[in-house]
């Protein structure tokens, strides 16, 4: 080895940072002498003009000579665990994947960081001077208290002694009280769950299934499982089964849910079996718990996480099992941002981990479903009701034929079942996944109608907040006096049906029935929700009117009727995925019904009775609906079968971003695996008064499609102006 330069001996130890901001590459920094860095370590650098929190990505870095002294310090090292290699090879993993600057997906494992700031000081006082001059019987009353010479924390001696702060505030002025801070109690985040707490008693299949978990636990090492049962077959308590062994082993469980307001049921079963809460993990924590929940996580003391997708980035310190609850949730993709779906990176993740990973579901995604059949996921089955109940059984109502009158939405024979329901002291759902009054409102005189400024859309009545909105930017106005192109006034009628509509028409037919509308813009926080939801399942309503809410997980024991309103709603448009999601929403909607108490009943409103999704939801026939689906799906070289990615092409005028799309979609490198298809004006061609240009790319299953669009993209002409590229890797939406 040849000898070193004498100078480099001099010179500091050099690491690469990543810092959570929108760029792929770290940045090398000196390390000063009293500082000993390693790869993960969570450090402050100087960042522009500002300091920022960042993690050491690697170590040993060495640059040009004359590069060396330009470098600016590490400020500081925090107090914090590291991040382990398995988490940051799963940030440069999915930011590759997704073709996501590294620094946006680092910041979403360190969502803690800005809150952890100085811990709260709680202030304690003690008898330290003379008696006030003054003295009255409340201040008598601290003296007394205080006269074992304890120190007492302020709210404590207010308290025990009958008076209020103010009165101790005054004899620390006075000097009689001397004040002095006291340590904060540590309070735990979560303590530990049992796992011995109250095993439950299993049917034979829930038992083999619960023995099969506990078993791909015990021996660790990555394997998928999908755990698939319909809508009361208890997947819950038998995934819990799961959880325990990891809790035995010594191991910490991360649990996805998909919307985490619906939680509540969970957190009481989760309780109930555990015989304590599990930590959450959502954008509803406070920020100084998130910060808690955040280092229990990296340094164990939280064992199990209950979380949204984002939860999927927590530094787990050993982290030794992955449930994704309801997988085909397609809140699980994340449309902004990076734009990852949460539980294809949790199985990736349990990949690096070498770790367990169940995908429960009663209507797996078509892609898992795929993967099952084909042995690349173990299926473990449930497939009877829990307690034997059934699931209801659907009747079509063919609204070309046996439709309601005009103006109204429940058919007759959806209007007389709910009536008997009623009358036995049930309750009924019904069903429309659509927010607002109308999804339409025109001029009777002129035919014109009300759209957004901004988008390519129609504004919504909302007429609980009197105001008309747009769903796709949140522009919101009030309803217009008179028509802007005729002038005619009184002249806008409410076209097709809303869920507040609905309530209008029930209100009507049932004037006796306790009617609640379950829609996420009327609730404003997840605790109302959570109340609501109690409201419902303690039989306090009669009638329910709901968007997609319901269909999630949700256990309704008093529910006996699911009347769907629309079921054509989102076969429509020309999405690849549409009959997949219509099919699962409906069927998890119809397995609401008759979950205890007796045989439920669903009834199906729609225009097309013999369409292959309403045909196998109102047979029943789930396996119907997976063949016809995979078949098209494999004839078409849709995903499974093949990969898909676009890229959304968009800019305040449309030449602008029409001419860029055309542009990059010329400069597309040539390659016998991969279409290119458009450029193509987006479905919704304008949002936020922003133009938009679709390219979709087709390729293989074998083919790495996201290294073709990383090196295009490199090479292509760059978006200038305000001209904007999203990529979007495996989409859901496309709109
Ligand atoms: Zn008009
Ligand atoms: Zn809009």
């Amino acid at each position: 080895m040849r000898p070193r330069p004498a100078s480099a001996l001099h010179r500091a130890a050099l690491v690469d940072v990543l810092v959570p901001v929108a760029l792929d590459q770290s940045y090398s920094y000196r390390v000063p002498a009293e500082l000993d860095l390693k790869p993960g370590d969570l450090v402050r650098v100087p960042l522009g003009t500002r300091e920022a929190t960042g993690v050491v990505w690697a170590d040993d870095v060495a640059v040009q000579p004359g590069l060396h002294n330009r470098l600016k310090d590490v400020a500081e090292k925090l107090d914090l665990p590291p991040l382990k290699p398995e988490l940051r090879q799963f940030v440069d993993w999915v930011a590759d994947y997704t073709l996501s600057p590294r620094g946006m997906v680092l910041r979403m494992a360190l969502r803690m960081g800005e809150h952890l700031g100085p811990e709260r000081i709680r202030i304690g006082v003690r008898l330290a001077g003379p008696a006030p001059p003054r003295m009255t019987a409340a201040r008598a009353r601290v003296l007394a208290l205080l006269a074992d010479g304890l120190v007492r924390a302020k709210g404590d001696a207010a308290r025990e002694a009958g008076v209020s702060i103010g009165v101790i505030d005054g004899l620390v002025d006075e000097g009689t009280l001397e004040p002095l801070p006291l340590p904060l109690p540590p309070e735990p985040v979560a303590r530990p769950p049992d796992p011995a707490h109250q095993v439950p008693d299993f049917s034979a299949a829930q038992q083999a299934a619960a023995d099969a978990l506990r078993e791909s636990v015990e021996r660790g090492g990555y394997g998928v499982t999908l755990l698939d049962g319909v809508t009361g077959s208890g997947k819950t308590e038998v995934y819990f089964e799961a959880v325990a062994a990891a809790l035995r082993k010594g191991k910490q469980t991360l649990i996805l849910m998909p919307e985490i307001a619906l939680t509540a049921q969970f957190l009481d079963r989760f309780a109930e079996r555990f015989g304590v809460c599990s930590a959450e993990w959502h954008s509803d924590v406070a920020p100084r718990l998130r910060a808690r929940t955040w280092a229990g996580v990296a340094q164990r003391e939280v064992s199990v996480v209950v979380g949204a997708r984002s939860a999927l980035f927590l530094p787990f310190a050993d982290l030794g099992l992955i449930i994704v609850d309801e997988e085909h949730d397609a809140v699980y993709k994340q449309e902004d941002g990076v734009h990852y779906h949460a539980r294809d990176m949790a199985v990736v993740r349990a990949h690096i981990g070498q770790i367990p990973i169940v995908l429960s579901s009663a209507t797996p995604s078509v892609e898992t479903e795929v993967n099952a059949r084909r042995g690349r996921y173990r299926r473990l089955s449930l497939p009877e009701r829990f307690g034997g109940q059934h699931l209801p059984a659907i009747e079509a109502i063919d609204l070309t034929r046996e439709g309601p009158p005009r103006g109204r939405f429940i058919a007759p024979r959806l209007a007389e079942a709910v009536q008997i329901v009623l009358e036995r002291k049930e309750q009924a759902l019904l069903f429309l996944n659509r927010r607002g009054y109308a999804p339409l409102t025109l001029c009777r005189a002129c035919g014109f109608r009300l759209a957004c400024p901004n988008c390519d859309a129609w504004l919504v009545d909302h007429r609980f907040r009197r105001q008309l909105v747009c769903h796709h930017c949140g522009f919101a106005m009030p309803p217009p006096a008179a028509c802007p192109k005729c002038e005619a006034t009184g002249s806008f009628v409410a076209c097709g049906p809303g869920v507040e509509r609905l309530e209008e028409e029930v209100a009507t037919l049932f004037p006796q029935a306790r009617v609640l509308v379950l829609s996420s813009d009327l609730v404003a926080t997840i605790e109302r929700m959570r109340e609501e939801l109690k409201e419902i399942e303690q039989g306090n309503v009669d009638l329910i009117i709901g968007t997609q809410l319901v269909a999630k997980g949700h256990h309704f024991p008093k529910l006996n009727l699911v009347g769907i309103v629309d079921g054509d709603l989102g076969l429509a448009n020309g999405d690849p995925r549409a009959a997949e999601r219509t099919f699962q929403l409906l069927h998890q909607v119809a397995g609401r019904a008759g979950r205890e108490e007796g045989r439920g009943y669903g009834y199906l409103q729609t225009h097309q009775p013999n369409h292959p999704v309403m045909k196998a939801l109102i047979a029943c026939d789930r396996e119907a609906f997976y063949a016809s689906e995979i078949t098209a799906r494999e004839a078409a070289g849709y995903p499974p079968f093949g990969r898909l990615a676009s890229l959304v092409i968009s800019a305040g005028d449309r030449p602008s971003a029409e001419g860029f799309a055309r542009r990059l979609a010329a400069s597309a490198p040539r390659s016998e695996a991969v279409r290119v298809l458009g450029p193509v004006e987006a479905p919704l061609a304008v949002v936020r008064g922003r133009h938009r240009f679709r390219l979709l790319m087709k390729s293989p299953r074998a083919f790495d499609l996201s290294a073709y669009l990383r090196e295009w993209l490199a090479a292509a002409p760059k978006p200038k102006g305000d001209v904007r590229l999203e990529a979007d890797i495996d989409p859901q939406s496309f709109l």
